[in-house]
């Protein structure tokens, strides 16, 4: 048994649904408008996986996707980042690669990499083959799934995976 503050980002190209993905997690809800949060907001969540408690604290981009130059004081400190694209817009597929190569050239060193494919729920207008996105996660070993925070598809179990990956807490917090 052991209690884990884990600080995780969600980074990602405006509307894809993160702030929706941290309020179904937080929460247990979804609205069809969210108000763009302003400023810096984190929320958290505690949860027990595999008899382990985890309490993330949660750092959503607020509205401030466009000015990169912010970007480093959602991911600093970061063990965890989350990587969110919207099935439907294949710009924001491909903008993922920009944020993965933004982290690995300023973000920690040992950071748990995860790469969602929000809005999942809506098929029929899907413009990125959950195979493309599947492989290029594997190519960069980072945890991959598609969720919605709409239906409520992988939104728990992202978060549990991520806990699952961290790696084992280092002598030296502790001290
Ligand atoms: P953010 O800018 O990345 O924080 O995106 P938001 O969370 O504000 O979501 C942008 C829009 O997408 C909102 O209208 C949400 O209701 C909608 N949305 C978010 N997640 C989903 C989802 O899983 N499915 C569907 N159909 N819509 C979603
Ligand atoms: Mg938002």
């Amino acid at each position: 048994m052991s209690m884990r503050d884990v600080k995780v980002c969600l980074l990602g190209e405006s509307g894809v649904g993160k702030s929706s993905i941290v309020m179904r997690f937080v929460a247990d809800k979804f609205k069809q408008a969210l108000e763009s949060t302003i400023g810096a907001s984190f929320m958290t969540k505690t949860i027990l996986v595999d008899e382990n408690t985890y309490k993330f604290q949660i750092w959503d981009t607020a509205g401030q996707e466009k000015y990169r130059a912010l970007a480093p004081m959602y991911y600093r400190g970061s063990s965890a980042a989350i990587i969110v694209y919207d099935v439907t817009r294949e710009a924001s597929f491909l903008a993922v690669k920009g944020w993965v190569n933004e982290l690995q050239r300023h973000g920690p060193s040992r950071i748990v990499l995860a790469i969602a494919g929000n809005k999942c729920d809506l098929e029929d207008l899907r413009e990125v083959r959950e195979k493309d996105a599947q492989e290029y996660a594997k190519e960069i070993g980072a945890i991959f799934c598609e969720t919605s925070a709409m239906t409520s598809v992988n939104v728990a179990e992202l978060f549990q995976a991520i806990a699952r990956l961290l790696p084992p807490e280092d002598a030296t917090d502790s001290l």
